[in-house]
């Protein structure tokens, strides 16, 4: 007779085993540790990773300690997983199911939520709980809330690997063209074009935009801009980046800028650059620095109608559905951002000090994981 494993764990604590998984163990420093499995409640699923990647946001928390001090908290936010419990509420998803899972999974009771800020539920970011609030995904098992409101079905034809893009990046990217407002024609500066401004040039591709100036240094990331459909390619290091867009726009300067990399100082040039009635979208993370300062001629001494907005990305399964749908289209493709795979668990170290260091060819590694 077969045993539900599941069912016996759910009634009997005691039955959880001890799992491996790779944490934050204080500001700058990571490791290998043992933790209890999560466990069940009625409306989450428990998964097992079968596809993962680190993100810079892992470098900020960790080595900046953006958010503050974090002991034994597991890392990881991006993933794609083999369902292997639900809760006893849980409709549409079952144990076996592939999922792809968002790195911002908001609960969907929350008031926020139903205000259409569910990236911020139960307080400013709260719809970020992997890595941040609770543990991540660098582990044998990670906890899933309110799945059916959070976990989407894995495509067939829809590889791990590429879907694990899904999670976050694409999102994120998707996400500054959308806070952008950007119309039919628009001018578009999108500052940094590591694998989220990337996603953010495909963004702004997508929304219509004519002119895209793409902010990086690194020839690898400006090859994948130009095949998402970027313009002009301008480096931060040839000097101040107004100075430049405003020469390449005969002194106008551009209707909108997504901000995708950088730090706080970046905010000034963006203003410099934008024409009045333009949009800043930030969807960069801020890791240091107190203040963002805003020029004030440059910003119409208060009066220019130059928005600044920034946002986290909002999660959920019907984005990631929305997306998945996108790319098998072919309208977004994921998949050119992967410069680096790994395979097996046990490689999210290397991968996530692969990111830390950046190297020149790298835009985003992978990490597939198989349970045999
Ligand atoms: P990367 O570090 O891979 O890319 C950053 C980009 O910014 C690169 O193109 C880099 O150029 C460029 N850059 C670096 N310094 C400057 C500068 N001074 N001025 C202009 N450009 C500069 O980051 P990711 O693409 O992975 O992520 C971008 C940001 O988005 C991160 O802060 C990340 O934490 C955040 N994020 C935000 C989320 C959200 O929901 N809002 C979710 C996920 C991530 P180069 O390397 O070529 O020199
Ligand atoms: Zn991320």
């Amino acid at each position: 007779m077969e045993t539900d494993v599941s069912a016996l764990r759910r009634e009997s604590p005691r039955l959880q085993t001890a799992m491996r998984a790779f944490a934050m163990l204080g500001i700058g420093r990571t490791g290998w540790i043992e933790k209890p499995r999560p466990v069940c409640g009625p409306l989450d699923a428990i998964c097992r990773p079968i596809a993962l990647a680190p993100c810079t946001s892992d470098i900020h928390t960790v080595w900046e300690g953006a958010l503050g001090d974090r002991h034994n908290l597991v890392l990881g936010h991006e993933g794609v997983g083999e369902v292997v419990e639900v809760g006893s509420l849980v409709r549409d998803f079952k144990p076996g199911d592939r999922v792809i899972v968002p790195a911002i999974t908001p609960d969907w009771s929350a008031s926020e939520s139903q205000g259409g800020y569910s990236m911020h539920d139960r307080g400013m970011l709260g719809g970020w709980k992997f890595s941040n609030t609770k543990d991540g995904l660098f582990a044998e098992y990670f906890h899933v809330n309110d799945a059916d409101g959070n976990l989407a079905h894995l495509p067939s034809g829809l590889e791990p690997a590429t879907a694990v893009l899904l999670s976050d990046m694409a999102p994120t990217g998707l996400h500054g063209a959308e806070l952008a407002n950007i119309a039919f024609g628009d001018t578009v500066c999108v500052i940094g074009v590591g694998p989220v401004g990337l996603m953010a040039v495909r963004g702004a591709v997508l929304r219509g935009a004519s002119r895209i100036f793409a902010v990086g240094s690194r020839r690898k990331c400006f090859d994948v801009a130009l095949a998402y459909g970027a313009t002009d390619l301008l480096s931060y290091k040839n000097g101040g980046l107004a100075e430049q867009i405003l020469k390449l726009t005969g002194g106008r300067g551009v209707d909108r800028v997504i901000v995708a990399g950088g730090g706080v100082e970046t905010f000034e040039d963006a203003v410099k650059m934008l024409v009045p009635g333009g949009t800043i979208a930030n969807i960069n993370y801020l890791g240091e620095g107190e203040y963002v300062k805003i020029p004030r001629a440059e910003w119409g001494v208060g009066m220019g109608h130059k928005t600044i907005r920034g946002g986290l990305m909002p999660g959920g399964r019907r984005r990631m559905e929305r997306l998945a749908a996108m790319v098998l289209a072919g309208r977004l493709t994921p998949g050119l951002l992967i410069t680096h795979r790994f395979e097996g668990l046990e490689s999210v170290e290397d991968a996530l000090l692969l990111m830390k260091d950046k190297p020149p060819d790298l835009i985003k590694p992978v990490i597939t994981v198989s349970w045999e």
